[in-house]
């Protein structure tokens, strides 16, 4: 039977798989709960994207915060990735995961000084500089150091929120990026700024995006802000498109990746920038539909007004229902012939917003393991130790082979940098 989502996660029989793996011989062999990601999903997931860029110059910088594990990332630095990264912590991942600096693009609206220096040393390829503040501290740090920091400026396009209200962070009034209306003048003060080369554009406005109209909406105005730019001889030699392509976790029909991408470059074709770079910083799109968190039925716990299935991963372990009210798909590992049951399918941890799903129908017995589907992006790169619980442990899967690429998290891990007070 096929699941929403990716074709990577699918029944064989009454069994849940990923790829060719029984989700409850691993949730056996490794204990709950556990994230297991297939590597043939991510990987088809990056090839659309290249296999649309492909006979033009471009990268695909993967936006790590996405899904961090080191196993992850070394699959996409492996695939000819670049990454998106938004902190110190991040480079540091991406560099033991093999990724090769002079493809990484630093994001993000508060770069320290020490994380600047840190990416000036590795190496890496663009800062994406939010504002006219944060390019002033980087050319200081850049001169100190004796380095070139190149950059581009992320512009703020502001696209109508009225004909797509769920983008985010592409609006007047976010915190991110420079608005369109100073972008000329800040990237004219970038020029005249020691230890500054600019190389390129970006922009990033929102995630989950469902439709190609905002980002051709988007792109429009970028590619006025190039030709505006361009004519004061400031030279762009990048377009960064950002990231923010959805996904299906229940009915949602995003454009594919390639169909989106060949929209675009076609405008781009169109409006003579066809030259130039192309990167894009695809995070939720490359993994969401991977992964799975699989979870143990605790209790089942019949009420008057609700029923409740108690499972062993909670809103620590994945917090997007919690935090964002979002919807996401759960399903039996075993499928049994029994009536299902509606339950909110909830977890451990002693808050009213700890819940994974409400009003779920189930056929599922205490002992017996559920998967939450779509959960290889934003789930386990958001964990926390909330409740002192320890973080689940993650599988990779190819084919029928599965590796453990994080350890469970053990109690004595979890306060081993706390210090007790002398004489307490
Ligand atoms: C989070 C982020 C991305 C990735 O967004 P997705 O919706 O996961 O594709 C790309 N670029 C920047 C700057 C981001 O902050």
């Amino acid at each position: 039977m096929t699941l929403p989502g990716s074709p990577h996660v699918a029944y064989r029989g009454d069994t849940l798989h990923v790829e060719d793996c029984a989700l409850p011989d691993l949730a056996a062999r490794h204990g709950t709960p556990l994230y297991v990601y297939s590597r043939a999903s991510m990987l088809a997931a990056v090839g659309a994207y290249q296999r649309a860029l492909a006979g033009r110059d471009h990268l695909v910088c993967y936006a790590m915060k996405a899904n961090s594990n080191i196993a992850v990332l070394q699959t996409f630095a492996q695939a000819g990735c670049g990454f998106d990264i938004v902190s110190g912590g991040e480079l540091a991942r991406a560099l033991a995961a093999g990724a090769e600096p002079g493809k990484i693009v630093f994001s993000g609206v508060g770069k320290t000084r020490a994380e600047m220096r840190q990416a000036l040393d590795a190496g890496v390829m663009c800062f994406n500089v939010e504002s006219e503040a944060e390019l002033d501290v980087l050319s200081d740090v850049a001169t100190q150091a004796g380095r070139t920091a190149r950059i581009s400026l992320r512009v703020n396009p502001d696209v109508d929120a009225g004909t797509h209200p769920y983008i985010s962070t592409g609006l007047k009034g976010n915190k991110f990026g420079v608005a369109h209306a100073d972008a000329v003048k800040v990237y004219r003060h970038a020029a005249s700024l020691p230890g500054i080369e600019v190389v390129g554009i970006d922009c990033h406005i929102g995630s989950q995006i469902t439709e190609s109209t905002p980002y051709l909406d988007a792109l429009d105005r970028m590619l006025d802000l190039v030709e505006a730019v361009e004519s004061h001889g400031v030279r762009l030699h990048h377009l960064d498109l950002g990231g923010g392509l959805g996904i299906t976790y229940t009915d949602e029909q995003p454009p594919s990746a390639d169909v989106l991408v060949a929209a675009l470059l076609k405008r781009i074709d169109e409006r003579g920038h066809g030259h130039r770079k192309i990167l894009f910083e695809p995070g939720r799109s490359l993994v969401g539909n991977a992964g799975v968190l699989v979870s143990e039925v605790l209790y089942l716990k019949p009420g008057e007004e609700k029923n409740f299935c108690i499972v062993d991963a909670a809103m620590n372990d994945l917090m997007r229902p919690a935090m964002y009210q979002a919807w996401m798909n759960i399903v039996a590992c075993r499928q049994s012939g029994d009536q299902p049951v509606t339950y909110d399918v909830v977890g451990p941890v002693c808050e009213s917003g700890d819940w994974l799903g409400r009003d779920r129908p189930l056929a599922v017995k205490a002992g017996e393991h559920i998967a939450v589907l779509s959960a290889g992006a934003y789930s386990m790169s958001m964990a926390s130790n909330y409740n002192t619980r320890g973080r689940a442990a993650e599988v990779l899967v190819s084919g029928s082979q599965s590796w453990l690429i994080r350890d469970r998290e053990q109690p004595s891990e979890l306060f081993r940098g706390e210090h007790l007070v002398p004489g307490g």
